[in-house]
């Protein structure tokens, strides 16, 4: 079998994952990307979604991320998120009361000339955890 490659992934307040993994994959602006040990370094700037890895012992796990910077090396992926959450760290309840608070924000900026893009980005980081949260796997 492959070496696995080191994956972090930290946000400004901590480190959420500080791993080896067998595989990466990750929402990439210019398309999502997988990335194996080995691989030609790249830089790219990443997408809010979800980052997919396959652990040392082959589960697979996802990751919530805001958007941010990946920097691939051959031996190490490292992601720098915004905000990131494991999978199971999503507060489901949290995120769907996010959702209808921007919901809420987002008909009165078409009223009121409030920030439309910043309440339609915390509508959307909420409408991913949900669907992390509620996807099957770890
Ligand atoms: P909220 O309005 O609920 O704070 P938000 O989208 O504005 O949501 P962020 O600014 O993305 O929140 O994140 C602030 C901090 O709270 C980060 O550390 C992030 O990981 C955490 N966080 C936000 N929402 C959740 C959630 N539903 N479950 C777990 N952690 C969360």
């Amino acid at each position: 079998m492959a070496e696995n490659i080191r994956l972090e992934i930290v946000t400004p307040d901590k480190s959420v994952v500080s791993e080896d993994v067998q595989i990466v994959v990750g929402p990439g602006t210019l398309g999502e990307f997988g990335i194996l040990r080995g691989h030609t370094p790249f830089l790219t700037t990443l997408n809010m979604g979800t980052v997919r890895y396959k652990d040392a012992g082959g589960a697979e796990r996802q990751i919530f991320i805001s958007g941010g910077f990946a920097e691939a090396l051959p031996d190490k992926v490292t992601i720098l998120a915004e905000s990131a959450e494991r999978r199971r760290d999503i507060d489901i309840d949290r995120a769907r009361s996010a959702l209808a608070r921007a919901q809420k924000r987002l008909e009165e900026a078409q009223k009121e000339k409030l920030d439309y893009a910043r309440a339609k980005a915390a509508l959307d980081r909420a409408l991913h955890r949900i669907k992390v949260a509620s996807s099957k796997g770890q």
